[in-house]
């Protein structure tokens, strides 16, 4: 065993000290000699350090390197030094941090990243959290928590006697929600098509004066960031009015968003969230652990552990936390190590400066590219920006010019009808230096795409 992890450490130290090397897309060879995986499953045991090998030299190259500083795609952090030795360390336990009696490191690690996260989110410290696989996770798990509060105070129980007959639920989100909600909804019967989708400004956030009249019991859902534009929903002005509405639950996704509140300058964005019930958001974007790692967070734990709970008897659990009584999985890995491990190795001020320093190279894209006279699409007020190189035609090749060319990479989107590439930045290990070599790219493929298209 131990030659086996020190082969694997020093393995993995040489593909990370190598990331700056590669493209960030695998090149074709690589992807073809993935093929290589394509064997009999072996009738005898064989040699683990031999697997090792081969997992290193075929499945290494044909990986995305979006552990760089130079991955924009998508919404996707990288993960920090820390993050990764404690998760080392975390799989080698192999608790399962389901159960407090399974793993008591866990449980307590748990409990005070726990703490920490509220602190840091600015969120209400009675507040319970999940440590769930990922934002998708987290909304569903929050929205069980809604649907278990909303027909618990109609005198539904839903855990115990389902939706067929049920009160209906109202469900209001922003038209520009994201389609995680969306399938939370779907998996919890509350079915994506009939929600009520309140207008948005252009920006995608929710306009504030369109909220409709309320009858019943009704969710409705903010978004804290925007996956286009990092937009944020007016909190401070909707939450009042829907509360005096009678809007019985208020859920935020806000899956990389929730994190501006730990960076003083960003901080005003995330004004009147804490008021909400719940709150879904990704410890792998932002925080920047390693996959995959969620967080749900309902103000009152109560109707969270009892979507979540396994049978009717929640309300006697022992005083202590359990940590299966707050998400979907009973057995699970202690993710919350990780968690812990990033927000102890960068403190207060370094999560503050990660999250400033992402947004402030987003910044620097938008003025690069309006500089040579491209459109940015978004009022960049946080990590993400939206450029459009001309038309759609012109933007797609730009953006799989970008791809193919390989010192960074970018995706695409369609927003509001315009088609734009997207440049999200979320990872830790993002220099100026990466920024200003991308920026190159980017400009230097635009500028060879429009001159292709120029006739003659
Ligand atoms: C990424 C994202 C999600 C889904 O998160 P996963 O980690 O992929 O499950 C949900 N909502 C928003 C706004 C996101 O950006």
């Amino acid at each position: 065993m131990p030659s086996l992890l020190d082969d694997a450490a020093r393995r993995a130290a040489a593909y990370l000290s190598g990331l700056d090397d590669r493209p960030v897309s695998p090149p074709p060879e690589a992807l073809a000699a993935l093929s290589r995986f394509d064997e009999p499953l072996p009738a005898e045991p064989t040699d683990p350090a031999e697997s090792l090998h081969l997992l290193d030299e075929v499945g290494s190259p044909a990986t995305v390197t979006s552990a760089g500083g130079r991955y924009f795609g998508f919404v996707v952090g990288g993960a920090l030094p820390a993050t990764v030795a404690a998760s080392w360390l975390a799989g080698a336990w192999d608790q399962n941090a389901g159960a407090r009696s399974l793993a008591p490191s866990a449980a307590k690690i748990e409990e005070v990243a726990t703490g920490w996260l509220l602190d840091v989110l600015g969120l209400p410290a009675e507040s319970g959290i999940g440590f769930v696989t990922g934002a998708t996770a987290a909304n569903f798990s929050a929205l069980a928590a809604a649907r278990h509060a909303l027909l618990r105070s109609v005198g539904w129980d839903v855990e115990t006697q389902g939706l067929f007959g049920a009160p209906p639920i109202t469900v209001l989100t922003g038209d520009e929600v994201h389609v995680s909600l969306l399938k939370g909804l779907s998996l919890l019967g509350l079915g994506r098509e009939r929600i009520v989708r309140i207008p948005v400004d252009d920006q995608g956030r929710m306009r504030a004066d369109a909220l409709p009249p309320i009858d019943g019991p009704t969710l409705l859902c903010l978004q804290a960031g925007n996956v286009d534009t990092g937009a944020f929903d007016p909190a401070a002005e909707i939450i009042p009015a829907a509360r005096e509405a009678g809007v019985g639950w208020i859920h935020v996704d806000g899956a990389f968003g929730l994190w501006a509140a730990a960076a003083p300058n960003r901080k005003h964005l995330m004004a009147g969230y804490a008021e909400a019930d719940s709150w879904a958001t990704d410890a792998h974007k932002w925080l920047n652990v390693p996959y995959d790692s969620g967080l749900v967070i309902c103000r009152d734990p109560l109707p969270l552990r009892a979507a979540m709970s396994v049978s009717a008897s929640y309300l006697i659990l022992s005083e202590l936390r359990e940590p299966y009584a707050h998400t979907p999985e009973m057995s699970r890995r202690a993710r919350g190590v990780e968690v812990w491990a990033g927000l102890r190795s960068l403190g207060r001020s370094g999560l503050a400066d990660l999250i400033e320093r992402c947004c402030r190279h987003a910044t620097r894209f938008a003025e690069g590219l309006e500089a040579a006279g491209y459109t940015v699409l978004n009022d960049v007020v946080l990590n993400q920006v939206l450029v459009s190189f001309g038309d759609a035609e012109t933007t797609e090749r730009v953006i799989a010019g970008i791809q193919e060319d390989g010192p960074c990479w970018c995706g695409g989107t369609v927003w509001q009808g315009h088609t734009a590439m997207r440049i999200s930045v979320s990872s830790w290990a993002t220099t100026e230096d990466d920024v200003e070599q991308s920026l190159d790219t980017m400009l230097r493929i635009a500028d060879r795409v429009r001159s292709a298209a120029v006739p003659g």
